[in-house]
């Protein structure tokens, strides 16, 4: 048996007032969805393990079955992956954006939308200037970029920009976790700080006078490193699954790529794959099919509805849900339905972004399980409240893995 999970990330929600109480899935059209429910088993799923934040990348590693306690490192480690930095065994990786700070305080925390070309041009400047066999900046996509400290302490704590808007940057600097506990040849959790703290302000005064920023409105005029950590201890899908010989991930999405690399599938890029409402479904379906031909195992993201929910934005979140439905779900079930390989389905969110809340929440999460011959349950439709009465009963994190890679 071969294994496809289609993740909606953010797809679950709650009742809305505007659509009579309905859910968005409950709402929107979605027979492909409400097909793979009345045909196979569902249930609900915690994703967020206890004391974690509900981000993306913490729900998306809980549901390929890891234990995040034991995993979990933080973004720069997944940006490093994802960008194709083969992250050593000694090296910090931190996320490091490019930022705009004006009058003392952060601005934005993207130097004005930088496009991909405009922060290569920076940070390889920055490189060229600050680099040294301890220090390494390295260029991602837009304002996202990567920087690498060998023999850095992860035990530091950095202040996300995003979550500081109009705060003054100096009291956001890095500052040791005191009580960290000691490492081996690594630098202390001062010294990390001290010394990432003074590559913030060198940047300042080299990108102050850099010609790009000369007339721009939004100065892209300080980098600012977060979320820093070793690489990840995870094992790869095919070591902890042996019917997993060769797996693919497709997302449009850093952090989910490399948890992707890292669990050991391979990133497939789909052209006009965007994370928006506006992506190319049809050619993450295709890619997907294709990759099922030669792959045991893939794992198709699809950002969409996240943004939408983000946004607030009812009527997109509904088309974000159908377009998933229509352009995604029915044409791969569609083609499945007539190979003779046997491939089982799986579809869920990661977690609930509500179109109300704007923000993700951490409450279980409806999946469905579907292949060939299966028996189904008696859940008739795919929606949070129908699959938390199916078959499966709630499950917790790794156990989505161990029951789907069972069948
Ligand atoms: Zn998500």
């Amino acid at each position: 048996m071969k294994h496809l999970i289609i993740l909606g990330d953010g797809m679950s929600d709650h009742p809305v007032e505007n659509l009579g109480g309905k859910t968005p899935l409950e709402y929107a059209s979605t027979p492909a969805f409400d097909m793979l429910a009345a045909n196979g088993r569902s249930g609900s799923l915690i994703t967020i393990p206890d004391g974690f934040d509900t981000g993306s990348e913490v729900a998306n590693t809980a549901i390929l079955g890891y234990d995040l306690n034991k995993v979990y490192e933080g973004r720069g480690p997944l940006e490093a992956a994802s960008i194709g930095y083969d992250l050593a065994q000694d090296e910090l990786a931190l996320r490091c954006n490019i930022i705009t700070i004006e009058d003392g305080k952060i601005v934005n925390h993207h130097g004005g939308h930088l496009a991909t070309e405009e922060g290569r041009l920076l940070i390889e400047y920055l490189q060229e200037e600050l680099g040294s066999d301890k220090v390494r900046l390295i260029p991602g996509i837009q304002y996202r970029h990567l920087l690498v400290i060998k023999g850095g302490s992860k035990y530091i704590e950095c202040a996300p920009p995003h979550d500081h808007p109009n705060e003054e940057w100096k009291g956001l600097l890095v500052k040791p976790i005191i009580n960290a506990p000691k490492e081996e040849g690594r630098m202390s959790p001062q010294e990390t700080a001290d010394l990432i703290n003074d590559l913030i302000l060198k940047s300042q005064k080299i990108l102050a006078n850099h010609p790009f920023n000369r007339d721009r409105k939004l100065p892209a005029n300080s980098i600012w490193p977060w979320s820093g950590g070793y690489r990840p201890a995870m094992l790869t899908l095919g070591e902890l699954y042996p019917s997993v010989k060769k797996g693919s991930v497709i997302t449009a999405v850093d952090l989910i790529r490399g948890i992707g690399i890292y669990a050991g599938l391979s990133p497939i890029d789909v052209e006009g794959a965007t994370g928006l409402a506006n992506t190319n479904y049809e050619g993450k379906a295709k890619a997907a099919l294709d990759a099922l031909k030669d792959n045991d195992f893939v794992f198709l993201h699809i950002e969409a509805s996240d943004e939408a929910g983000h946004d607030g934005d009812l009527n997109l979140k509904l088309q974000t849900i159908e377009s998933l439905d229509h352009r995604i779900v029915a044409p791969i079930i569609d083609e499945l339905s007539k190979w003779n390989e046997p491939v089982a389905v799986a579809l869920l969110p990661d977690h609930a972004t509500p179109v109300e809340l704007r923000v993700h929440k951490g409450e279980p999460v409806p999946f469905t399980i579907w292949y060939k011959g299966i028996s189904p349950d008696k859940v008739s439709s795919y929606s949070e409240k129908t699959c938390a009465n199916g078959a499966y009963g709630r499950l917790k994190l790794g156990e989505f893995m161990q029951e789907f890679m069972k069948v």
